[in-house]
């Protein structure tokens, strides 16, 4: 078999110790790897890369396609840019998927039996980045849930079960309060997962959802959901089972995909060789799975389990009376080696091949646009930056102002309704949305926005943003005023 090129990363603190460690132990295994070491991290940051990585790097990436990452520090200080961001972003990295298993009785958790595969969408929701100061009190940020963005991590969530044999895709969203967005994916989620009928199905509102889950972590299976809740759950689900030192992530794209541990650089455990490097080894057990050596990355997954249950253990899962001896990074990979080609004897032991197969490549069909819905424009939201003063008095001035064929529908603040009708009670910023529609319901023109945003001008209001409203196929694609 041919050395496939990888990626490498040492990055920083305690980065080089535990990737030295684990292309130890992935060699040592048989693992058919050509590392080709790149540099990123914080001495890249100082040197004037505001991402943190060169672009020979992000060149050796992309002709390799696979990247394998150590931590790194991200230099504390403004216009240091994400590393993870930019690489997820530019090699179009949407899923990330991080398995999540508990080792009781050998590593301490509440949670005995736990075995969980957060696959969260990695691209898009409030990650977009796209944030405004609107008013003097009022900020915002965009939140962009898109069709074929959803379409691709449902999907990849239910080929993910069906080939990795799971039984149960949950969902998770909060799509009781955010209909159009959240309720897309959840849509979405229903309509992918009809295509998969041996598998179980069930969405929970991302609030309870997380609790049962923090609660009783063993119904669960593999969990879909967007790219915030992903973030929250998977740290939290990695916490409970044990330590943050010992799950690894995998962030997959159409053509490259990034495997690394899910903790950070640890910078005061670095250099003194105390440092656990489960999850970067359990991250390169994904990457050989992904590359086509399964057989390699079982023989990794069940020495590990077996150094495990026979309690070799560094500083973090060390527990006295359980371990049997505290073991530094470099003695915990030589533990793993000698165990290369035994099984747990008391652990469940894992498979990656099954009956002579490994698990089925995941393919993900490109996005197939369906015909453009038929879109109407009904009316617009015009904002507004104006100093409190009684709803009415706001509308006074609107309607004073605005041509015969448009008309003031209502305004809210902070999405609640203040006029026509309203509560005295309701807290009122500087920050109003005005609705206007057309005054005989007829659609309206771009035109129209323009002559309103003329009346606004006139009026001497200060106008910050317009939303049209739209009506796709007839059916109204805008939210209503809370308490409309
Ligand atoms: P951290 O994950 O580095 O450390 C949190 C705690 O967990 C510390 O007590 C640490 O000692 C312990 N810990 C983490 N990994 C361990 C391991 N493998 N073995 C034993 N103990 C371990 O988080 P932090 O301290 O908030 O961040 C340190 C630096 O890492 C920051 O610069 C941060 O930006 C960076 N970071 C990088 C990544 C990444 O590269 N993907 C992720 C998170 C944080």
């Amino acid at each position: 078999m041919s050395k496939v090129p990888i990626a490498v990363a040492y990055g920083d603190g305690i980065g080089p110790e535990i990737m030295s460690a684990c292309l130890h132990v992935l060699q040592e295994a048989g693992a058919q790897i050509e590392p080709h070491v790149i540099e990123i991290g914080e001495k890249v940051y100082l040197q004037g890369h505001s991402a943190g990585i060169t672009p020979e790097a992000l060149e050796m990436i992309r002709q390799t396609r696979v990247f394998y990452k150590a931590p790194i520090t991200t230099p504390q200080g403004g216009g240091f840019k994400s590393l993870n961001v930019t690489t997820r972003k530019l090699f179009n990295l949407f899923a990330n998927v991080r398995p999540v298993v508990s080792y009781h009785p050998f590593i301490e958790t509440k949670y005995p039996g736990m075995d969980v595969v957060i696959v969260r969408e990695n691209e898009e929701d409030l990650y977009a980045g796209i944030e405004h100061r609107q008013t003097p009190e009022v900020y915002q940020i965009l939140k962009l849930i898109t069709r074929p963005g959803t379409e691709r991590i449902i999907r990849y969530a239910f080929e993910y079960a069906r080939a990795y044999n799971r039984k149960k895709v949950t969902c998770m969203t909060k799509d009781n309060i955010m209909k159009l967005t959240d309720g897309l994916f959840h849509k979405i989620f229903d309509e992918i997962g009809a295509e998969y009928p041996e598998i179980e199905k069930e969405h929970w509102i991302i609030d309870i959802g997380t609790a049962k889950l923090a609660d009783t972590p063993e119904q669960f299976d593999v969990v879909v959901t967007l790219n915030l809740y992903g973030d929250i759950l998977s740290d939290m689900v990695a916490q409970i089972a044990g330590s943050v030192g010992l799950a690894g992530s995998a962030n997959i794209g159409p053509s490259v995909a990034m495997f690394e541990a899910i903790h950070g650089s640890a910078p005061r455990r670095a250099g003194q060789n105390l440092a656990n490097p489960s999850g970067l080894l359990h991250a390169g057990i994904l990457m050989l799975v992904h590359i086509g050596q399964p057989d390699v990355a079982e023989r990794v997954h069940n020495a590990w389990l077996r150094t495990i249950e026979e309690g070799y253990h560094t500083y973090d899962i060390y527990r006295e009376g359980v371990s049997r001896e505290k073991v530094g990074t470099k003695e915990f990979a030589q533990a793993i080696v000698r165990r290369l080609g035994q099984y747990p004897e008391k652990l469940p032991p894992v498979y990656y091949v099954k009956e002579g197969k490994a698990p089925s490549k995941i393919q993900i069909p490109p996005y197939v646009r369906p015909p453009r819905p038929q879109k109407e424009l009904v009316g617009v939201d015009i904002f507004v930056d104006w100093t409190p003063g009684t709803p009415a008095e706001l509308a006074e001035r609107i309607q004073r102002a605005l041509p015969a064929h448009l008309k003031l529908h209502m305004i809210t603040n902070r999405g609640t309704i203040v006029w026509p009708t309203g509560a005295a009670e309701t807290f009122l910023t500087d920050h109003w949305r005005t609705r206007v529609v057309s005054a005989s319901g007829q659609p309206l023109t771009h035109a129209d926005i323009l002559s309103a945003l003329q009346a606004y001008l006139q009026a001497g209001l200060d106008f910050i943003k317009t939303e049209h409203l739209c009506r796709f196929d007839g059916v109204d694609a805008f939210s209503k005023g809370q308490g409309e």
